[in-house]
């Protein structure tokens, strides 16, 4: 069986999270660096064992150059559909609130802890908050194309930390870039990744 995966639709206009992040990088972001990954993907199926499969599948199962793509893919997938326009006291609500709480004692000091873990990723990779089977948060470092999700995890919030997220607006400013991005994560799309747990 065929398989061909196609580039997600972004839930937003290309200048809508300006100015956190410009349309000029949604533009080489989203639409040259997640379509390669797309693109790359498409063309190493045909023949292999992972035609037909699910991304989540081939994620779980693949190594080297499919996992490298697949994993993007799925990735920039989480990241891409997280955002919306920027909000003033933009904070979570409900039980995702709660237990950002719970585990981390409040919402500032968890806040402290992921952008410290993302300023902290030597080289490209992922910051991540999942949730484990018993709804536990947990926040990784992911080197490259990782996913908690290849260890069981439920991903519920991603910074992307690879240089391509940031450089155009920020240049080697990793730190303000990740600051900056609390006024845009939609908290809605957050708490119903956590629901399906
Ligand atoms: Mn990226």
């Amino acid at each position: 069986m065929a398989t061909n995966f196609e580039l997600m639709k972004l839930p937003y206009a290309e200048d809508a999270l300006e100015p956190v992040i410009s349309r000029q990088t949604i533009s080489f972001h989203y639409g040259k660096h997640l379509q390669a990954y797309v693109n790359n993907l498409n063309s190493l199926l045909p023949g292999s064992s992972f035609e037909g499969m699910s991304l989540a599948d081939i994620v779980k199962k693949s190594n080297g150059g499919v996992f490298n793509n697949a994993g993007q893919i799925l990735n920039h997938e989480l990241y891409f559909g997280q955002f919306c326009s920027p909000k003033a006291n933009n904070v979570p609500a409900g039980e995702i609130a709660a237990a950002i709480t719970r585990n981390f004692g409040s919402f500032d000091a968890f806040k402290e802890e992921f952008q410290k873990k993302g300023a902290t990723l030597f080289g490209s990779g992922w910051v991540w908050l999942s949730a484990d089977a018993d709804g536990k948060l947990v926040i990784t470092q992911e080197p490259n194309a990782s996913n908690p999700a290849q260890r069981g995890l439920i991903p519920l919030l991603t910074f992307d930390v690879w240089e391509h997220a940031y450089y155009l607006d920020y240049q080697n400013r990793r730190p303000d870039h990740l600051s900056a991005l609390w006024s845009i994560i939609d908290w809605n799309v957050v708490e119903q990744r956590y629901s399906v747990k």
